[in-house]
């Protein structure tokens, strides 16, 4: 009989968590490792990169590779999809978690603005996704979980640019589950509401944070630990006939 450990067992697998090394990233990195699985993560710092994984690894027997990409960038999403594959011989999980959000309101969206964060939050996702399927359907297993928002499913004020881009991962994300279902390959969704992270510290102050604060169900803010349960059920064999959901982790915003 398989016991709830076995099911959340990873021990074999390589999981590619985008932007691991702070935040959200992190977190799940983190608890991907401890479940067993061997790690690749990416940023644009260097420095906090090693720092990163060695929190990450930290107490596990697991190996973990770290590259600089900067996945605004085409040709470093497609670099560091081919580097994850040579290095670690296969991929079995990809994490499509490195975003942005630079809040305006339509009518001042810069061009350079929103082309980064279609870049960023919509079209390396496709990418990573497209370079590294084939080998998982060689092996007949894969996971996808895709990092999108509340505000793919909602939207407020000087969101606009950031709502498109991760409801359109939304969108791609249904389409994967229904290519890759016969591969036995699940595409699914997390959407996240307010964890305190680098990006919402930052980003959610003065009345925009009092809103946030009215929203939340739980009254509290998500703290980065709280998204591993979820990743790991969508990551593992626990989670193994659940594709193309929207798993939102949102301390209940959703139904306000
Ligand atoms: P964060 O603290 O800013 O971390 C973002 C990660 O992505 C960092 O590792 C960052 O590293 C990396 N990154 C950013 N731009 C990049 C680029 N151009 N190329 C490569 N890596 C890049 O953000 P977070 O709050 O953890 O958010 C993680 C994901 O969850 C995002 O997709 C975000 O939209 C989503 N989300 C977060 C919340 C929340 O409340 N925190 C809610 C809903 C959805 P560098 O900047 O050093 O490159």
């Amino acid at each position: 009989m398989t016991t709830p450990n076995d099911m959340f067992d990873l021990t074999g697998k390589v999981a590619l968590v985008t932007g691991g090394s702070k935040g959200l990233g992190l977190a799940m990195a983190r608890g991907l490792a401890l479940a067993g699985a061997d790690i690749v993560i990416n940023s644009r710092n260097g420095e906090e990169l090693k720092a990163a994984m060695h929190n990450i690894l930290e107490g596990t027997k697991q190996k973990g590779r770290s590259f600089v990409a900067d996945l605004s960038q085409r040709k470093d999403s497609i670099q560091l999809a081919h580097k994850a594959l040579e290095t670690m011989g296969r991929v079995d999980i990809i994490i499509n978690n490195a975003g942005a959000n630079f809040p305006a309101p339509v009518a001042d969206i810069k061009d350079g603005d929103w082309d980064h964060l279609l870049e960023l939050n919509l079209s390396a996702p496709m990418v990573l996704v497209r370079e590294l399927t084939a080998q998982m359907k060689q092996r007949k297993w894969g996971r996808i979980i895709n990092i999108s928002s509340i505000f793919g499913l909602r939207t407020k004020e000087d969101r606009g640019a950031y709502s498109a881009t991760k409801a359109g991962l939304m969108g791609i994300t249904r389409t994967m589950a229904q290519e890759l279902g016969p591969w036995n390959i699940t595409a699914n969704i997390i959407a996240p509401g307010p964890f305190s992270t680098p990006l919402t510290d930052r980003l959610v102050q003065g009345e925009l944070r009092e809103y946030f604060d009215s929203m939340i169900v739980l009254n509290r803010w998500g703290k980065p630990h709280e998204l591993v349960g979820p990743v790991l059920l969508l990551a593992s064999d626990a989670g193994s006939y659940i594709t193309g959901a929207t798993l939102a982790v949102d301390g209940g915003w959703m139904t306000r």
